[in-house]
């Protein structure tokens, strides 16, 4: 049943919106649980989530340091796709747009989740044969890839400068028309909801300070609410990743965090309806709902933990915008902000048991973890549940660097040792 219809709309504005449930509890944390999942970002709710629809483990806490959504989850600029070259990326990421497809109702909660399609602008005859065999591969995969001609593309995207005596001339651009974006924090909102109507214990304001260890093996944790005993801990702290495993005395970990900005301007009429991003260098746009540019670039380039970024990079990001688009040079900027990346050296995500026992672990999301939301959490669930990965994550546990099988996503994938 919805729980945010019509009628309680209306019925909560005339009473001064003082009747609204909560969305989740506010739980004093137990002594233990069968499963603490230690971050409460998109990927920790979802992950608990998925324990106790799919698995029947309700036993579960979710620890957040701060309050849900202050993370990376509800930072990000939104942009849901599957447009990957490798084989292993295609199938994940695959799995992740058809859980999005049905997410709003699976959560029944709106997400927004919106198939506007993603447009990747080529600017060289090289770059298009590049981005052909990428568009290739994902149809061979079972994904959507279609080649567009500059004709197309003015028809589509009016706003992209095509003249001749364009900086970047643009040669052509591979849609993916399945692709779009969601409402961010309604994908926080609407996990920790499903979780805890499932059982599930959400608790904000308890950052992990320690782990309890018998021996090698992880049983459970201290934080800023006290010790609390689990016998599987998961990790799921994107950013903060090197800083966690530092706790449980991991010191060498294949994770750097770096910062990303992103920037929203004023809000226009309606300008852009299919995220653009730019292969000169790299720039990536789309309108939200209220009528706002969303966009952002590459890394501010060194290492950090803060979640805000540089000038530098803010005048790069503006230059590539206005090449692209020089009409909306007059525009104002409304907002920026940061978050703080946990790239992986390959530029593909960990999803594993381990590194030691009684421990599990989620991360290297580089910058393009917020699409793969529900496939992370469908697939870590399982992995903790069963332990072993599920097929769609089998290729990304930690094995993968003794074994030198480095999933290297030169395709589109990020790039982390180019920073
Ligand atoms: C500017 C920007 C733009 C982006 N754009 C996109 C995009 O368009 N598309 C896309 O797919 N991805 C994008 N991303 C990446 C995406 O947002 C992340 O990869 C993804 O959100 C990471 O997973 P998460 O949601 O679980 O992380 P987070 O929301 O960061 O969750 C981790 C949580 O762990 C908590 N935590 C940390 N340490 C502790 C501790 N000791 N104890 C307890 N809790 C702790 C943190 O407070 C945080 O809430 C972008 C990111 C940024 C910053």
């Amino acid at each position: 049943m919805a729980e945010y219809s019509a009628l309680s709309l209306l019925k909560n504005a005339l009473s001064g919106n003082k009747d609204w449930k909560p969305a989740w509890r506010k739980p004093e944390p137990k002594p233990s649980y069968d499963v603490i999942i230690v971050g409460g970002g998109g990927h920790g709710l979802a992950t608990a989530y998925y324990l106790a629809k799919e698995h029947g483990i309700t036993n579960v806490a979710v620890l957040e340091k701060g309050w849900l959504g202050s993370g990376n989850i509800g930072r990000n600029t939104t942009i849901v796709r599957s447009n990957y070259l490798l084989p292993e990326s295609i199938r994940f990421y695959d799995f992740s747009v058809r859980l999005w497809e049905n997410l709003s109702h699976e959560l029944n909660y709106n997400v927004m989740f919106s198939q506007r399609g993603i447009l990747n602008l080529a600017h060289s005859p090289a770059q298009a044969d590049e981005y052909i065999r990428r568009g290739n591969a994902m149809c061979h995969g079972g994904g959507d890839g279609v080649w567009l001609t500059p004709e197309e593309i003015a028809r589509k995207v009016p706003g992209v400068d095509l003249s001749a005596s364009a900086r970047f001339p643009v040669v052509g651009g591979l849609l993916q028309p399945r692709a779009g974006t969601a409402r961010h924090d309604a994908v926080a909102w609407g996990y920790a909801r499903a979780a805890d109507r499932l059982g599930v214990d959400i608790i904000e304001n308890c950052e992990v300070t320690g782990f309890l260890r018998e021996g090698d093996t992880i049983i459970g944790v201290t934080s800023m609410r006290g010790e609390i005993r689990a016998r599987k801990v998961a990790i799921a702290v994107a950013g903060s990743t090197s800083r966690v495993l530092r706790l449980a005395g991991i010191e060498r970990f294949p994770i750097e965090s770096h910062v990303l900005q992103a920037f929203v301007s004023e809000s226009i009429k309606p300008y852009l309806d299919c995220v653009v991003t730019f292969g000169g260098g790299h720039l990536y746009m789309s309108q939200s709902d209220k009528g706002g540019l969303v966009f952002g670039g590459d890394l501010d380039g060194y290492n950090s933990y803060a979640q805000r970024g540089n000038l530098p990079l803010v005048e790069e990001v503006m230059g590539e915008m206005v090449a692209m688009f020089p009409a909306v040079a007059r525009l104002r900027l409304l907002r920026s902000w940061g978050g703080v990346m946990d790239m992986s050296m390959d530029g593909s995500p960990i999803i594993t048991k381990g590194p030691l026992p009684g421990m599990y672990l989620n991360c290297g999301w580089c910058y393009g973890g917020f699409k793969a939301t529900p496939a992370s959490g469908f697939s870590f669930a399982w992995t903790i549940a069963k332990d072993e990965p599920h097929a769609i994550n089998a290729p990304f546990t930690l094995s993968r660097f003794e074994r030198g099988a480095v999933i290297d996503e030169k395709g589109v994938g990020p790039t982390p040792k180019l920073h």
